[in-house]
């Protein structure tokens, strides 16, 4: 295993692997730690030509820059190594050179978020842990239970009663044990911290276990080695884009995916930091805020949209997620919920990708985006679709309109037609 050591992101106190941690103690709860790796070792142990040539098509390609040392510890779900098209017929409905979608839809519970379970619920089983638990909007719950099925670990799982009913039935018939909140994320979250330290459980909770965003930047890994891949370049040369639009939330998915291409750049093995973008919906807007106003500090909102994996009043990993987007050069989008629902459309009929509402907050920002003229329609641009939308039927149903109830004869068909 290639892990040096745990770092805080606010102060920048280390702290070894050795025992279980997961904040530094200085800051509360909010001492989010970055994980740093040996970097000198991985690029003896391998290189991006090495991993091109791998057949593991999952997360765990990338072995070598992840934080487990035992390939036993690895739960059998297929994780990652998601699709990446290139979005032809968008394209040119919006004018642009290039652009590629990342459908993180097609991992086994349908949402980005089983890249992390995959990573804490190996870390758990190597630590030897016997019950993880998270607070959920709903994907990272069925993540996680989808996971520690998978590796046979008991899984206890807090979601707002909100979530929609698709992502509690697939909690449950993982086999978790499933508690319905009377609350909101932020307040299932809070509940979720207290039963950690009450209960010893071991915490996947977004943000504040330290390996989520390494499970997370493993997207980034593959968006520039499957890019490579597409364009053939040359074996072992890995493309990087120039902007990755993603739908954020608790801010957790944008700062791995950072933690990816800064990890990529450490090593040498690209050239240059594409800038992020950050899509946040305008109901829930903390780290947009806080990017405008030039802060780092996140002050919470009273959260409501349709988009519920982002409907999150405290993003608790706030503070990278607005590094991320800044020191990027990149910039925070806000969208309102009639264009997801329009995004949720376009992707399904442009791209025949059905993301779940914030599966198309990333791609409605982009639409804003090249609106507004923050994008070059010259660059290579990159849309991180995060959930699938069989997740939440309700918004597809209010995105999709519903179908024409007709007699089953010719004549009520001609006169449908006709009406047409
Ligand atoms: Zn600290």
């Amino acid at each position: 295993m290639n892990l040096s050591h745990l770092k805080c992101s606010l102060c920048g106190a280390q702290y070894d692997t050795k025992q279980i941690r997961y904040v530094c103690p200085k800051h509360g709860d909010s001492g989010l730690l970055d994980v740093i790796y040996d970097y000198e070792k991985i690029n003896s142990a391998t290189s991006a030509a090495e991993i091109s040539k791998s057949k593991d098509l999952s997360i765990w390609r990338y072995w070598e820059m992840l934080p487990i040392a035992n390939h036993e510890a690895v739960p059998p779900l297929r994780v990652g190594w998601t699709p990446l098209y290139e979005a032809t017929r968008l394209e040119k409905e919006l004018g642009l050179r290039s652009l590629w979608l990342k459908d993180d839809g097609m991992n086994p519970t349908a949402s980005f978020k089983d890249r992390a379970s995959a990573v804490v619920v190996a870390k758990a089983k190597e630590l030897g842990v016997d019950c993880i638990t998270t607070a959920s909007s709903g994907n990272a719950g069925a993540a996680l239970a989808g996971l520690s099925a998978s590796a046979g670990i008991p899984a206890v799982v807090f979601v707002p009663r909100t979530a929609p009913e698709a992502k509690v039935a697939q909690l449950l018939i993982y086999g978790s044990r499933v508690f319905l909140v009377n609350g909101t994320y932020d307040q299932a979250f809070e509940l979720c911290l207290a039963a950690t330290k009450e209960f010893g459980w071991y915490s996947r909770n977004t943000g504040y276990n330290p390996f989520t965003s390494e499970g997370k930047k493993t997207a980034s890994l593959e968006i520039c080695e499957q890019l490579a891949s597409l364009k053939s370049s040359k074996p072992g040369e890995w493309t990087v884009p120039d902007r990755i639009f993603v739908a954020v939330g608790d801010g957790n998915i944008i700062t791995g995916i950072w933690k990816g291409l800064r990890d990529l750049l450490t090593l040498g093995w690209i050239e240059k930091m594409p800038k992020l973008m950050g899509v946040q919906a305008a109901g829930a807007a903390a780290c947009y805020n806080a990017w405008k106003s030039g802060s780092e500090s996140i002050t919470p909102v009273d959260p409501h949209t349709i988009s519920d994996s982002i409907c999150v009043g405290l993003p608790r990993d706030g503070t990278r997620a607005v590094r991320a987007v800044r020191e990027t050069g990149g910039a925070y989008i806000t969208v309102e919920d009639e264009e997801v629902l329009k995004a949720m459309r376009t992707l399904a009929r442009g791209a025949a990708i059905f993301a779940e509402p914030a599966g198309a907050t990333g791609y409605a920002g982009l639409i804003k985006a090249v609106r507004e003229g923050l994008v070059d329609r010259d660059e290579e641009l990159v849309v991180v679709v995060t959930g699938n939308g069989l997740k939440d039927i309700g918004s597809a149903v209010e995105a999709a309109g519903k179908a024409t109830l007709i007699e089953p004869n010719l004549d009520a068909l001609r006169e449908h037609v006709s009406e047409k």
